[in-house]
């Protein structure tokens, strides 16, 4: 399957605009897999290398946040009075921080919970 030019530029241009607000590692990812190939071998190997160990950061930095998940999640059932808001940290559409945002006190959980959840 072959991309017109007028697609592709389009394309680039709306993830280059997404990238602002992608975190860091991811950013990294998406500019080093859309650049331009190289005009020399050296060029080539050096920018698949580049691409190559962005997805391995990339990969590293999204099982990290499952695993930071996982422990959220269990804590959230273990602890009596726990931090992090049960609803929030299901949410999974919601921005990774907000999802595991802990707070200073069980009562500014509860604030959170009646402001954010019950209203
Ligand atoms: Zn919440």
């Amino acid at each position: 399957m072959q991309l017109s030019s007028h697609k592709f530029t389009k394309d680039v241009k709306s993830i280059l605009q997404m990238m602002e607000d992608m975190p860091p590692l991811q950013r990294r990812l998406v500019k080093t897999i859309l650049t331009l190939p190289g005009t020399t071998l050296e060029e080539e190997f050096s920018r698949c290398n580049a691409s190559i160990n962005a997805i391995v950061a990339y990969c590293k930095f999204k099982e990290a946040k499952k695993e930071a998940l996982k422990a959220a999640i269990l804590l959230v059932f273990i602890e009596k009075r726990p931090l992090i808001c049960f609803v929030c940290l299901g949410r999974q559409g919601l921005e990774f921080t907000k999802r595991m945002y802990k707070f200073a006190s069980p009562g500014d959980l509860t604030k959170h919970f009646k402001r954010k959840h019950l209203s």
